[in-house]
């Protein structure tokens, strides 16, 4: 990753090499903190936008609030905020990664006054499972680690320590030679992928995990409304990893996959071994919104200026 200028740090925008934080911060100890993963994408006609602004800033809150985190600001105000950063930072594209965390003080598991401090970072990430991967697909393995129990990990909270989890998947797929995880739940069925949702095409309907195990991913739920205005059938349900096995096509999808085609499960090759038709035109209509060149979906485009 290349450094940028700065990063905003609770009001200030602190040079990017001297935004730290002590080594007993609490969050560094127990994973108490809650983060965000933006992008802004620049448009067809030259302006910039942030996909979704207000829905990641109101997640960032809502991830805080499920872990007892109190984030002194509006979603509004964090909106501003990373808006201000990206201008600082003169770009016009961006990963962003909003980050609220408990500081130094206490050090026992009960965060106590400890503050809550959060900081905006903005660098530029490219397609994260590679460029060849959004047109080709990937392959993935079904991991040996379950996606934590509804009642064990707060999943719907964007949490820094509900990451173990997916780290454990990710360094097994990786070094069993696959690109990506897929997690089952505790009972089986599939859940997601270490940082991103799954979506399976099989005889025209689009079917995805209901909102249980998993984060609700702001891209999952921008497929799922564009796939139903082009007139898809989209089906929030349970299904197994034999199901997967027999799909036409299946895909990834989240803000820093994008989507992105799976071609491959357990060895066995999902329909043609590309990306299908139905996800490649998911895939071609999600872009086009991004780059705002889509005026139905405006209102997810918060467009700035550098
Ligand atoms: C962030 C994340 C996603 C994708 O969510 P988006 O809002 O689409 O970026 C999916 N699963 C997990 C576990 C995540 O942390």
């Amino acid at each position: 990753m290349d450094a940028t200028k700065y990063i905003w740090s609770d009001g200030k925008l602190v040079p990017w090499s001297e935004a730290k934080v002590h080594v007993l911060t609490h969050s560094l100890h127990y994973g108490s903190a809650v983060f965000e993963g933006i992008r802004a994408y620049q448009c067809s006609d030259g302006s910039s936008a942030v996909f979704r602004l207000k829905d990641h800033a109101q997640r960032l809150i809502n991830s805080g609030k499920i872990i007892r985190m109190e984030i002194p600001y509006t979603a509004e105000q964090l909106s501003e905020a990373i808006v201000e950063t990206l201008k600082a930072n003169g770009m016009h594209d961006a990963y962003i990664r909003p980050l609220s965390f408990v500081g130094y003080g206490e050090m026992g598991v009960y965060p106590g006054n400890n503050p809550v401090q959060t900081i905006i970072a903005a660098w530029s990430w490219g397609a994260y499972l590679g460029a060849e991967a959004l047109e080709k697909g990937i392959r993935v393995k079904t991991s040996s680690f379950a996606r934590s129990h509804v009642n064990t990990s707060m999943s719907k909270a964007k949490a820094a320590g509900n990451y173990i989890n997916s780290i454990l998947a990710k360094i097994e797929a990786k070094e069993d030679g696959y690109d990506e995880a897929i997690m089952l739940d505790t009972n089986g069925f599939v859940s997601e992928a270490t940082g991103e949702n799954v979506f399976i095409v099989r005889n025209g309907i689009i079917k995805t995990t209901p909102w249980t195990s998993i984060l609700g991913g702001i891209t999952r739920d921008s497929i799922m409304t564009l796939a139903r205005d082009l007139g898809y059938t989209v089906e929030e349900q349970q299904f197994t990893r034999d199901e997967f096995y027999i799909a036409d096509e299946a895909f990834f999808t989240g803000t820093a996959a994008e989507l992105t085609p799976i071609r491959e499960l357990d060895r066995r090759q999902i329909g043609a071994g590309h990306a299908g038709p139905v996800t490649k035109h998911l895939q071609q209509e999600f872009f086009k919104i991004v780059k705002g060149e889509n005026p139905k979906y405006a209102a997810w485009l918060a467009h700035y200026s550098v």
